[in-house]
């Protein structure tokens, strides 16, 4: 290994900034490290969809490939990225070079390597709407293998890789972008944009939006939405909508309903509410934040009164969406 770093502050690797640590961080920036990696050792990119609740015991394995190659065919750009890049940094590069369809996913922060995680999404896209294949080394058989899009098995905010997540280790993705620029203005605040719209409007639009909207890790620290919006059975809507007549949902592609979790939470006046120095954000109900002072324990004992409280009102379990590590790996609320 290149880069071993000796008992390291894990405030500086996740942006909830829990005042944890791990014995060791180990650098990967050379896929010629790929055989020695420690077998437990927790891959992180960025840590904007982890939170270190305790000090850790095995090596945190921080992916740091970097590279992109852009390939211009007829009618698609080819464009494969290392794990490691930032990905809104990515967004902004094509960009300018002319490259569009990502406007949508602009601002989400993290690495390249983890858009395929959690499939990310925003506004109407899903980083999966442009993956051909993910390159992969699998921890299991010690191998490099591409996976394909379908191989990956995507769905809302999931994967194979966060079905997984002790196998696959992600070292760059390929994306297939068709020349032909499709808009997607179709969700939220972006429909007042109207058409006819240029991939310009909409970047600079959904900046905006997130800008006034989610706080900044690096003045508030946060996880962005900390849980998942549920799915539930179109007979359990019917119920809810009788209750609830104001309660937005939106038909999911499986055919189940996506409820507003950041609504119920809001519903039920918990916006900024606090237990030791974790809280609600003020105006964002999905976003938990950390006071300053939070510990592992005041986020664990917020999410599990959030869902407490949402599971005795609208009879719907809200599950978390960013990765909760404690000592010993990853925990569910
Ligand atoms: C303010 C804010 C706003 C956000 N908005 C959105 C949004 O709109 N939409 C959305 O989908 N998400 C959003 N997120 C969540 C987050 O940005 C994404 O999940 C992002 O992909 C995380 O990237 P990361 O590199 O920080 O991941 P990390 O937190 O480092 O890792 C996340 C998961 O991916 C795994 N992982 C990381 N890298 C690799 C790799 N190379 N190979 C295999 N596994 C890997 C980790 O083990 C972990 O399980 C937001 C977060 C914040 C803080």
């Amino acid at each position: 290994m290149n880069d071993v770093i000796e008992s390291k502050n894990l405030s500086y690797f996740h942006s909830f900034r829990l005042p944890t640590e791990a014995k060791q961080v180990i650098v990967l920036d050379d896929l010629s490290q790929l055989n020695s990696i420690p077998g437990q050792a927790y891959i992180l990119g960025a840590g904007s969809n982890t939170l270190f609740l305790e000090n850790v015991e095995f090596p945190i394995l921080h992916v740091c490939l970097k590279g992109i190659e852009i390939h211009e065919s007829l009618d698609f750009w080819r464009v494969d990225v290392a794990a490691g890049e930032n990905w809104h940094e990515l967004v902004c590069k094509l960009h300018a070079q002319g490259i569009f369809g990502f406007e949508n996913l602009a601002l989400i922060p993290g690495t390249v390597g983890a858009a395929p995680v959690q499939n990310i999404g925003a506004y109407g896209r899903e980083v999966s709407d442009f993956i051909e294949s993910v390159e992969v080394w699998d921890r299991q058989n010690q191998s490099r293998y591409t996976l394909t899009n379908d191989a990956c098995d995507f769905s809302y905010r999931d994967s194979i890789f966060k079905q997984n997540p002790s196998r696959w280790l992600i070292t760059s993705v390929r994306f297939n972008i068709p020349k032909k620029w499709r808009a997607e203005v179709s969700y939220g605040e972006l429909k007042s944009l109207g058409l006819p719209v240029t991939p310009a409007d909409i970047l600079e639009k959904v900046i905006a939006i997130r800008t006034a909207k989610l706080p900044d890790p690096a003045i508030v620290p946060n996880a962005g939405s900390f849980f998942k919006n549920p799915l539930v059975e179109p007979s359990q809507l019917k119920q809810l909508i009788v209750r609830y007549p104001e309660m937005p949902h939106f038909t999911s592609p499986s055919g189940k309903i996506k409820l507003a979790a950041g609504w119920m939470i809001d519903y039920l006046r918990l916006k900024g509410y606090s237990i030791g120095g974790a809280g609600v954000h003020d105006k964002q109900a999905l976003v938990l934040i950390n006071n300053g002072s939070a510990t592992g324990n005041d986020v664990l004992n917020l999410a599990r009164y959030i869902q407490d409280k949402v599971n005795v009102e609208f009879g719907v379990n809200l599950e978390a969406e960013v990765r909760l590590i404690g000592g010993q790996g990853m925990i569910s609320l």
